[in-house]
């Protein structure tokens, strides 16, 4: 079956934003979360902004910024909507752009253990919005459970990536207080994990503040 997907937007020459050196933004359609203030609602819209690319389209369309990837350690991060949704996607965009190039992940990490597992192999850098670990915040604000958030959490820290990741921690008004993200951060630091990015969502403008690293 031909491998493609809908892609929302491509972003190039992103520099410290969304990983290591110069990277390229691609967002893909859809998510399986609905949360209060999402920060790309284009990507919810089956009628929003789109084209097709099939993995070979896609490598063409970002390997003319190549060199600054090889040159500055960066490549390309996959977001959206989830990109998660896409594991063959990114599997064989992997297979078209070598070992070289990092590729990095925006993910909610609520989607099936397969996907994940599938995507342990090729990504370099993963970036995790837990929203909250709280599973009633958590569903107050994105209409899911966070189980298979919890449960692939566990995978990755199990497999030994936890120093790969980077969990984004997020101030989310009238849903969550600091005290909730303390909470969250102790729980995750109990799984092996370190790396955690506070931010403070703009619930005016869809955008989020950094509070630091
Ligand atoms: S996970 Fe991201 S794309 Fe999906 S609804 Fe939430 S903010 Fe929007």
């Amino acid at each position: 079956m031909k491998i493609q997907a809908e892609i929302s937007a491509i972003s190039r020459l992103r520099i410290a934003v969304d990983g290591d050196g110069l990277t390229t933004l691609v967002a893909f359609m859809s998510c399986p979360l609905r949360c209060r203030y999402c920060l790309n609602p284009q990507t919810l819209d089956p009628d929003g902004p789109q084209k097709v690319y099939t993995p070979e389209e896609l490598y063409t369309e970002v390997r003319k910024d190549e060199l600054y990837y090889l040159a500055t350690g960066g490549g390309v991060t996959f977001g959206g909507g989830e990109p998660l949704l896409r594991p063959d996607f990114i599997r064989a965009f992997r297979s078209l752009c070598g070992p070289d190039w990092k590729l990095n992940a925006e993910t909610s990490l609520n989607v099936p253990e397969e996907n994940v597992r599938a995507m342990m192999p090729v990504i370099d850098h993963w970036f995790i919005d837990i929203k909250d670990m709280n599973p009633d915040i958590y569903r107050d604000y994105t209409g899911r459970d966070n189980v298979r958030v919890r449960d692939n959490l566990r995978l990755l820290a199990d497999a030994g990536l936890a120093s790969r990741c980077t969990l984004r921690i997020p101030h989310i008004p009238g849903y969550n207080e600091d005290t909730d993200r303390d909470k969250s951060v102790k729980e995750l630091e109990a799984m092996g994990f370190k790396v955690f990015d506070r931010f403070e969502y703009n619930t005016r403008t869809g955008s989020k503040k950094r509070e630091n690293k």
